[in-house]
């Protein structure tokens, strides 16, 4: 049984019908990508997920139990975070400031040092600047700090949007090592990416969203092979 199931989701902005329908599936320990085109509702699936969206119709099933309409809250509290778009660090405070506020939901001091310590495992460079102010982290630094602090609640699942975007090729490269890591440390990752490239590399398996409905789905290697993939996103 998948981790994370979602079924038939319909979500609408007003009178938008954002999607139509979307189901994909996350197994335990999974990589799992959704790539598309600017505006076709990669986004809108990940805040439907997390509870930032309320959906129309459809199912969100975690765990063998149903999520739908729980407030966002409670939905990182049975361990699924989101990192959104754009990084949203607080800039003015430090890094370790920044960590602790992931953490909001342990309450146990020896628990949030514990939690810092398996986050700062994974990334080392925000290890060594937690005293620096955030707002002068390089982009790279921001990005990580971002996912880090997504870690600090102990989650199961890991809802990553857009992280390479408006990095330098180098950084890029060293997001994508470090969402292996975190795969790798048992947390299952739902991978939104422009870099359809990359994300299907590191992939267990992808689906291809357009205008609001998933058009195409397999292992991430079969994706990469698709012509219709290679014309649409790898070109
Ligand atoms: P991008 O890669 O550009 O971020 P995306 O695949 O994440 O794209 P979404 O942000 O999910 O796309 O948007 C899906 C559709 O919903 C788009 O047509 C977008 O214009 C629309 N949409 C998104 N947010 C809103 C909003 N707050 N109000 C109205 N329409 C919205």
């Amino acid at each position: 049984m998948a981790l994370l199931e979602v079924k038939d989701l319909h979500v609408y902005y007003g009178k938008i019908h954002a999607l139509k329908g979307v189901s994909l599936e996350l197994g335990k320990d999974q990589i799992v990508t959704l790539i598309g085109a600017n505006g076709a509702g990669k986004s809108t699936t990940l805040k439907a997920i997390s509870g930032i969206l309320g959906a129309s119709e459809g199912q969100i099933t975690y765990d063998g139990e149903p999520l739908r309409d729980l407030a966002a809250h409670h939905i990182v509290g049975k361990g699924i975070v989101q990192v959104p778009e754009g990084r949203r660090i607080f800039s003015r405070l430090t890094v370790a400031e920044n960590l602790k506020i992931g953490a909001f939901l342990l309450s146990d001091k020896k628990w949030i040092a514990d939690a810092e310590e398996r986050v700062l495992e994974l990334f080392p460079r925000i290890r060594q600047r937690l005293k620096q102010i955030a707002g002068t982290l390089s982009g790279g630094e921001q990005q990580m700090l971002a996912i880090a602090r997504g870690l600090m609640s102990n989650p199961r699942v890991l809802l990553l949007d857009e992280p390479s975007m408006g990095l330098a090729p180098i950084l890029v490269q060293q997001i994508f090592d470090t969402i292996v890591g975190i795969r790798k440390s048992g947390i299952a990752v739902l991978l939104v990416e422009q870099n359809a490239f990359l994300a299907l590399q590191i992939a267990d398996y992808g689906y291809v969203i357009e205008t609001g409905a998933i058009s195409l789905k397999g292992t991430g290697a079969d994706l990469l092979d698709n012509p219709q993939v290679k014309e649409a996103y790898l070109g």
